[in-house]
C-alpha cells in the first residue's frame, strides 16, 4: 500500500507541518517503515522521517553505517539531556543539494518506542546525535532552511531558488477564474 510513496522536497508545505504521535503499532506502521528504509537506501540517506514522504506521524529511521544490523526505527521520540554544542556539515534527502554547517548538541538522550511499541533509552554523541536531531526537527516541520544562518542563505539562494522554481513548476496553482460579465 505504500509502493507509491516517495520522498518530496522543498518547498513542498507538508514538510512544515508539525506531525501527530502515532498511536497505534499495527501492520500498517510496518509497511510505512519497511517501504522508508527501501526509500532511504535508494537515495543514499542516513535518516528519513516520516513527513518527509508525506505521512505527518512522528516516526523516522535511520542507519548511520549502511550495515543492515544498524537499522533503527525511532516512534513517538523525546530528546533530553542535551549537552555540549558541535557544528559539522548537513544535508537533507528534501533539499537536494543543499549542504550546511548546523550546530547541534553534541550528547544527547532519547525516549521513544521502537516498531513493537518498546520503549528505547538511548543516549548518543557526536554524528548519531546529529541524526537524531535532524530527524526529530523534520518531525516538527523544522528544516535545514530554518537551521541556516544568514551567511548561508546568501551562499544557497540561487539553490533554494532553483528549488522552489522547480516544485511551483509541477504544482501550478489554478490560474483565478475570471469574473463572469453580468448580462
Ligand atoms: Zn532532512
Amino acid at each position: 500500500m505504500y509502493d507509491n510513496l516517495k520522498i518530496i522536497t522543498y518547498p513542498d508545505p507538508r514538510l512544515k507541518q508539525p506531525s501527530v504521535p502515532v498511536s497505534d503499532f499495527n501492520e500498517n506502521l510496518r509497511q510505512l517503515v519497511t517501504r522508508m528504509f527501501e526509500l532511504m537506501r535508494q537515495a543514499k540517506g542516513v535518516g528519513l522521517a516520516a513527513p518527509q514522504v508525506a505521512q505527518n506521524i512522528r516516526l523516522f529511521v535511520m542507519n548511520a553505517t549502511g550495515q543492515p544490523e544498524d537499522d533503527r526505527v525511532y516512534v513517538n521520540p523525546i530528546l533530553s539531556e542535551a549537552d555540549g554544542d558541535e557544528e559539522a556539515e548537513e544535508g537533507c534527502l528534501s533539499i537536494p543539494g543543499l549542504s550546511v554547517n548546523v550546530i547541534r548538541s553534541k550528547h544527547l538522550r532519547m525516549q521513544a518506542h521502537d516498531l513493537q511499541g518498546n520503549p528505547i533509552d538511548q543516549s548518543a554523541s557526536g554524528y548519531l546525535a546529529r541524526i537524531w536531531q535532524h530527524e526529530y526537527d523534520h518531525l516538527n516541520g523544522t528544516l535545514l532552511t530554518d537551521r541556516m544562518g544568514p551567511v548561508a542563505k546568501l551562499a544557497n539562494r540561487r539553490l533554494l531558488r532553483e528549488l522552489e522554481e522547480k516544485y511551483a513548476a509541477e504544482h501550478p496553482t489554478p490560474s483565478p477564474r475570471k469574473p463572469t460579465k453580468k448580462r
